[in-house]
C-alpha cells in the first residue's frame, strides 16, 4: 500500500520548498500518494479561518503530513496562523520534535575552525506541553491594570516520556551522551520537576552518560564548543530557541529539517523544515529547499522506507559537497528548482 501523504505547503516559501521535496520523493521512486492541502493565511483572508474547523479529522486519515511553513502577517496575525501547527502537534500527540544539526562537508560554518561533522547533534524537543500551552488569560484589557498570565505546564508523564525517548536515542548513537537543558535555578517548579524526572529515568540507562546544562550556558556553548553535544533534550520553548541557533551554526536555516513524531503511530506524524515562511524572500524562487527535502527523507525513514531515506540524504550530502548549484543563502545565484533538479540528478 502506498503511503498517504498530506502535502501542506502553507505560506510564503512553503509552497516553493515543498514542491521540490515532492519532486525528490517522486524521483526517488518512494511509494507515496500526495494530497494537496491548501490551508494558509490566504484562506484566512477569504474566510477568517486558516484551516477548516475539522482539520484534525481530515488530516488523521493520512500516514504523514509534509508541511512547508505557516504565517504571513500581511494576511493573518502570526499567533493565529500557527494554530493549525500547534493543534497538530497536540491533537496528534506528536510529543517528540526531532531536530538534527549536522555540519556537512561543503558547507560554510560561521564558527571558526570547525571541520565537517565537528557539529553532529540531535536536539529532541518536547512538543506538546511546557511553555506553549494555551493556558492563561488577559485581564482588565485596555486598562492600566491590564495583566497577562501564560501558564507553563509540565506534567511528570509528559516530561518522562520525552526524556525517555531522548535516552533511547542517545543509546543508539556512538557517543551515547545526553545533555538535559534546564533553568532550575530560576524556574523553581517546572524545571526542578524536569531535573527530578531526569535523575529517575537515567537509572534505566546506565550505558548513557548524561549531564545537565542551564539554557543560557547552552546558548553560549552551542557557539563556543558545539562539538560537546551529542543528544540534547529540552522543553518546548528552550528547544524552539536553541534549534534556530543550531540551524545557523550548521550553515543556515536552509538546511535544518525536523520531525514531529507520534511514536505510538496512533496518529500521523508531521515533517517540516525548521524555518518559517521567510516573507523577505517568498515568491522569488530563491529559497533553499534542502531543509524541506531532508524533512521528506526523515518522513520516509519514519514510515519505514529507509532505503530511499538514505538515498535522498546521500544525494543531499553529495550535492552540498560537490555542486556549484547554490541558492543565495549559500552565496550562489541558483533558483530553488535548480537545487531540486541537482538532487534528483544525484539520486
Ligand atoms: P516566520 O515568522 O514564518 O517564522 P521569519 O521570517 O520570522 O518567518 P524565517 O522564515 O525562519 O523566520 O526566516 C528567518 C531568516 O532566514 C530570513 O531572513 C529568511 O529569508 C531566511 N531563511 C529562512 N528559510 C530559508 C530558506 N529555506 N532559504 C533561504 N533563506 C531562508
Amino acid at each position: 500500500m502506498p503511503y498517504k501523504i498530506a502535502l501542506y505547503p502553507g505560506d510564503g516559501i512553503g509552497p516553493e520548498v515543498v514542491a521540490e521535496a515532492r519532486k525528490v520523493l517522486e524521483a526517488a521512486g518512494a511509494d507515496c500518494t500526495f494530497t494537496l492541502i491548501e490551508w494558509n493565511t490566504t484562506l484566512y483572508a477569504k474566510t477568517g479561518k486558516c484551516a477548516p474547523d475539522d482539520y484534525l479529522d481530515q488530516l488523521k486519515e493520512f500516514d504523514a503530513i509534509l508541511l512547508g511553513a505557516l504565517g504571513n502577517s500581511a494576511n493573518a496575525p502570526d499567533h493565529v496562523a500557527v494554530q493549525p501547527l500547534l493543534g497538530m502537534r497536540r491533537g496528534f500527540d506528536q510529543y517528540v520534535n526531532i531536530r538534527p544539526a549536522v555540519l556537512y562537508e561543503g558547507v560554510d560554518c560561521p564558527l571558526k575552525n570547525k571541520k565537517p561533522f565537528d557539529i553532529d547533534m540531535l536536539v529532541i524537543r518536547e512538543n506538546t506541553e511546557g511553555e506553549y500551552t494555551p493556558l492563561g488569560g488577559r485581564h482588565y484589557a485596555g486598562t492600566p491594570h491590564e495583566a497577562a498570565m501564560q501558564v507553563n505546564y509540565f506534567t511528570r508523564m509528559g516530561t518522562e516520556r520525552i526524556i525517555r525517548y531522548a535516552f533511547e536515542a542517545a543509546r543508539k548513537r556512538t557517543r551515547k551522551h545526553l545533555t538535559s537543558i534546564t533553568k532550575s535555578n530560576a524556574l523553581i517548579y517546572s524545571m526542578v520537576l524536569w531535573d527530578d524526572v531526569m535523575k529517575d529515568v537515567a537509572k534505566d540507562f546506565p550505558d548513557v552518560k548524561w549531564s545537565s546544562m542551564l539554557v543560557d550556558a547552552a546558548a553560549m556553548n552551542f557557539v563556543r564548543q558545539p562539538e560537546i553535544f551529542d543528544v540534547v533534550v529540552c522543553s518546548n520553548l528552550f528547544g524552539d530557541i536553541l534549534t534556530d541557533l543550531a540551524a545557523v551554526i550548521i550553515g543556515g536555516m536552509g538546511f535544518a529539517a525536523s520531525a514531529n513524531i507520534n511514536p505510538a503511530k496512533n496518529y500521523p506524524s508531521m515533517f517540516e523544515p525548521i524555518h518559517g515562511s521567510a516573507p523577505d524572500i517568498a515568491g522569488k524562487g530563491i529559497a533553499n529547499p534542502l531543509a524541506a527535502i531532508m524533512s521528506a527523507a526523515m518522513m520516509l525513514e519514519f514510515l519505514g522506507d529507509e532505503k530511499n531515506a538514505v538515498r535522498i540524504s546521500q544525494a543531499v550530502q553529495s550535492h552540498l559537497k560537490e555542486s556549484a548549484v547554490k541558492t543565495p543563502d549559500r552565496g550562489g545565484s541558483a533558483q530553488t528548482s535548480e537545487v531540486g533538479d541537482d538532487i534528483v540528478a544525484r539520486l
